[in-house]
């Protein structure tokens, strides 16, 4: 038996801001950080690790909320915790007074989801097998039984969520060793930051078209004639068969968003992904109507199933980029896969950051195994920063993730990393000052 005897948080930072790495629209210069959990367990094996994902400033705040959820998990047996996972997903949520910060939304949301998957992380390890095989191999009823229904039950039931995933199991086996084979496809964002310079841009696009790849995102929402000055330079050096995708990063009103897509459809785009407020759902089903054929992708900072659920209801959406450290965990994402299943809308997970690809290549394995079967619409989101500081990083080959294989979720940080990169003391942040 393993009993979690303790939990570590460390306040991770990297000083991306320097070279604008991750720039976009709204976000001019992160420093991509984590929130980074380690379980400490009993038996002498493996530590759980998890993160949670920020931009720098306020790091602290979700570290202190790991904190504060710290008691729900210490002390505690895996086993106990595994046998029922959506009991205890309700429990980590459920803290009256801490739920009272939320609910399901924000800085204890997201120190939710470090804690909870690390727990995903030490139950696979556990296991001997990576996540998204550990999900692929339950049976329906196992799988639900990891879920939380709760305020979603009128669009899902937990019955409708077997009966789906019994469909699924017909070709788990091929679909496995298809994934085996060939990889899961991916796109790129990594040529098309804002902060970069056109030659860093062409010089990017070029390496990525030799590399394979056959999707591209471009960062959007600035000054519009610009923009469309970056499409077409995006269009020039990626031609006209390969697709391009817009991002705008929430810095649009709903009318706006609309004409200036107008503008933009000359250069094709596949999707127009946060035009405006993550919060807006009615204002996304409005920018849908009027933009269509362009798609509309949110979902990077829809912050739970509720919302997912509203998207989904109101039409709203055409890719779903549920985010694996913003909704509470992979208990979470589970239902979220599900319910954009039932709607019909693919699931597009948002990589980047700081360990989110290590993070979704699990999900959309398990989506396309066990849940969807189909890569119609899907994509997964490929960032190509600080994966070196990871001891299983994702690869990549000819544009498609390969199927990771070492037990448990990919995220676990060389110690070395987290040492020179520990906020403010690491040496990373001493020869800056
Ligand atoms: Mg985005």
């Amino acid at each position: 038996m393993t009993t979690i005897t303790r939990l570590e948080v460390q306040d991770v930072r990297f000083p991306t801001s320097r070279s604008l790495d991750g720039s976009d629209a709204m976000n001019a210069a992160p420093d991509y950080s984590a929130t980074y959990v380690i379980l400490h367990v009993d038996d002498g094996g493996t530590e759980g690790h998890g993160l949670t994902f920020t931009i720098g400033r306020g790091n602290e705040i979700v570290v202190t909320a790991v904190q504060s959820l710290a008691p729900l998990v210490e002390g505690r047996s895996l086993d106990a915790i595994t046998a029922n996972m959506g009991a205890f997903w309700r429990e980590i949520t459920g803290d009256s007074q801490l739920r009272w910060i939320g609910p399901d939304k924000g800085a204890i949301h997201l120190a939710t989801a470090a804690i909870v998957n690390a727990v995903w992380d030490l139950w696979a390890k556990r296991e001997g097998k990576p996540v998204w095989k550990l999900l692929v191999d339950m049976t329906p009823e196992q799988l639900v039984r990891c879920l939380d229904f709760r305020f979603v039950t009128d669009a899902l039931t937990p019955e409708e969520a077997i009966a789906l995933l019994r469909k699924r199991e017909a070709g788990k086996a091929e679909r496995e060793a298809e994934m085996r084979r060939d990889g899961y496809p991916g796109y790129t964002t990594s040529a098309g930051w804002l902060g970069y310079s056109d030659d860093k841009v062409r010089h990017l696009a070029r390496e990525a078209l030799a590399e394979g790849w056959t999707h591209f995102k471009q960062k959007i929402g600035g000054n519009l004639d610009e923009d469309a000055r970056r499409a077409a330079l995006l269009r020039e050096e990626i031609g006209w068969d390969n697709v391009l995708m817009m991002d705008a990063n929430q810095v649009w009103e709903v009318d706006e968003t609309v004409t200036k897509m107008r503008r933009l459809a000359e250069f094709d785009p596949l999707w127009i992904e946060e035009p405006t407020s993550p919060d807006d759902i009615l204002g996304h089903a409005e920018i849908r109507h009027r933009v269509a054929p362009i798609g509309v992708a949110t979902g990077e900072h829809c912050h739970n199933k509720v919302m997912f659920k509203q998207f989904l209801q109101a039409d709203a959406i055409d890719y779903c980029q549920l985010d694996a450290a913003r909704l509470g965990g992979l208990n979470e994402v589970i239902l979220v896969t599900l319910l954009a299943a039932k709607f019909g809308v693919p699931i597009c997970p948002h990589g980047g950051g700081v360990g989110l690809c290590e993070y979704t290549q699990h999900i959309s394995l398990f989506d396309y195994i066990a849940v969807s079967g189909s890569l119609e619409g899907r994509v997964l989101e490929y960032v190509d920063h600080l994966h070196e500081h990871f001891v299983d990083p994702v690869v990549i080959e000819r544009g498609h993730y390969r199927v990771p294989e070492a037990p448990g979720y990919s995220i676990a940080m060389h110690p070395e990393s987290l040492d020179r990169h520990r906020y403010p003391e690491g040496a990373a942040w001493q020869e800056e000052a």
